[in-house]
């Protein structure tokens, strides 16, 4: 096959920060701190990678004192210059886009052909796209202030593609922020705010501040903190929301989900299979939005078992910068043991497991592509979000009952519908409880559309016009006008 892609740049960049990363607040990394350090490791190796700062009360202090003081000013400046900066962010992805896919495969394990071809270009996207929206801000939204100061804390799944659906919106309205990447992949985060400052991005715009939930939480008590903005599991969504009540703080909320994939007897079956790799093996699984309960029609669901485990045995595992393949490594070892006692469970409750004879790479935290077939709509595995490379299926008669399964969890993120009858995926799909609905396709994020979820799966949209409003306050003005005497 071919060479993989080649990491010197990305090393040359980690050597030139081989003391450590500082924070990045007002434009510049503060130096890192021998004490404060800790290393993230390689997922796909379990070889230290890079070290970080764990963000204090004094280096949030830091931060939000920065993005306060650079509010005004950037909103001041008006839409159209903001617009500037952000064509600028998009123009400095694509620049920078190999580095980017490298730096985002080595910290999260996942594989190149992703980074490169899907979280990058997403980003760039997502940066043109709000552009035009700064352009539009002062006729769109003239009734309309930025909320402020915005804190937002993004998960370790899609580190780059997070960070843009939460700072270009931001931005883009007049924001200032300070973003915490999680713990596990800080880097992609630390190498845009680094390359945003080189490509003009007035200091204090965007600070960075890395560290665990310590730090996340230093920036959620925040005084100075006018929204939050977090995307991550549905226990610490829930333990924000607590926290912020009562102060008077914004907040939206992109949690956890459990997206039904429902496949109709006349579905274009060889579709369908694709939908279902795409839908539960992309990204390891780790996907709040994965298919993870494929629910398919009775009469067609053995035949369809069938090919997706021919499938399944076609998938490749390997290295995350081998370009060839479809399978990388989980975050980490905790992950790797939490999907795994997953299954287990699964089976005790009575599931058949199928896991296909493919190679799978030593080290890491490699898991197979798991099918679970035989599947309780009750049991665990049917109603906890795995969060790794774990498809569970279940059956249905009628399509009354496919519904009844698909709702029947505390989530509603996404769901996806198969079936070459039009009237019968758009009877079914308004009847789903969940932010987006998929008819004939899967994953499909545009920088256009609000994403976001229902139930347990949060509230708010990124992405659109909906997306702008998360990131704006109304403000109504009223004015006394002097009556002249005649
Ligand atoms: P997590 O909730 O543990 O961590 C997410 C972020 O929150 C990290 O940066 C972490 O450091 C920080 N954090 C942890 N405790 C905190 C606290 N007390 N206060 C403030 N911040 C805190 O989730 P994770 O394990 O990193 O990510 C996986 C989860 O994220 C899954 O449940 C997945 O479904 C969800 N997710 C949702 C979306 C979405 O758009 N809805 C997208 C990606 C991931």
């Amino acid at each position: 096959g071919p060479a993989p892609e080649s990491d010197t740049d990305a090393r040359a960049w980690l050597a030139r920060h081989s003391d450590g990363f500082g924070h990045f607040i007002n434009g510049a990394f503060t130096p890192a701190t021998a004490g404060s350090l800790f290393d993230t490791n390689e997922p796909a190796t379990g070889k230290p990678l890079a070290r970080i700062m764990q963000g204090t009360q004094a280096d949030v202090d830091a931060a939000v004192a920065a993005a306060r003081a650079a509010q005004e000013s950037w909103f001041a400046i008006g839409g159209h210059a903001r617009a500037r900066h952000l064509y600028a962010l998009a123009r400095m992805v694509q620049r920078h886009a190999r580095l980017f896919a490298v730096v985002e495969a080595l910290d999260n394990g996942k594989p190149i052909r992703e980074t490169r071809d899907i979280d990058v270009p997403l980003v760039a996207r997502h940066f043109y796209h709000h552009a035009g929206w700064a352009q539009l801000q002062e006729r769109e939204f003239a009734d309309q202030v930025p909320v402020g100061v915005i804190g937002q804390i993004v998960p370790w799944n899609f580190p780059l593609l997070m960070l843009a659906w939460k700072i270009a919106p931001a931005l883009a309205l007049g924001n200032t922020v300070v973003l915490k990447p999680a713990e596990f992949t800080p880097l992609s985060a630390l190498l845009f705010a680094e390359l945003a400052a080189q490509a003009g991005l007035p200091p204090g715009v965007l600070n960075v501040v890395t560290g665990d939930g310590a730090t996340g939480a230093a920036i959620v008590a925040h005084p100075g903190v006018n929204k939050i903005a977090f995307t991550g599991s549905t226990d610490v969504g829930r333990l924000i929301r607590e926290k912020t009540a009562g102060s008077g703080k914004s907040l939206t909320l992109e949690l956890g989900g459990k997206s039904p994939f429902i496949v109709f007897d006349d579905a274009d079956i060889d579709a369908a299979i694709e939908g279902v790799v795409d839908a539960i093996w992309f990204n390891q699984g780790q996907v709040c939005c994965a298919g993870a309960r494929l629910l398919v029609q009775e009469g067609i669901a053995q035949d369809f078992y069938a090919r997706l485990k021919r499938r399944m045995g076609n998938l490749r595992a390997g290295t995350p910068l081998d370009k060839t393949i479809d399978i990388g490594s989980l975050i980490a070892p905790s992950q790797h043991e939490r999907v795994r006692k997953l299954v287990e469970i699964g089976v005790k409750e009575g599931a058949t497991c199928y896991q296909p004879d493919i190679s799978m790479p030593v080290g890491g935290s490699y898991f197979p592509p798991t099918l679970l077939t035989n599947v309780h709509p009750a049991s665990t595995v049917a109603s906890e979000e795995i969060f790794g490379p774990v498809l569970v299926a279940m059956t249905f008669r009628t399509h009354d009952e496919a519904l009844a399964i698909a709702n029947n969890s505390r989530y509603g993120l996404a769901a996806s519908v198969w079936s070459e009858t039009i009237g019968l995926a758009l009877a079914v799909a308004p009847a789903l409880k969940a932010g987006v609905v998929w008819i004939n396709s899967t994953n499909l994020f545009d920088a256009g559309v609000g994403f976001g979820g229902v139930r347990e799966s949060g509230f708010g949209r990124e992405g659109g016009r909906e997306g702008c409003y998360e990131y704006l306050k109304p403000r109504a003005w009223a004015k006394r006008v002097a009556r002249k005497a005649a």
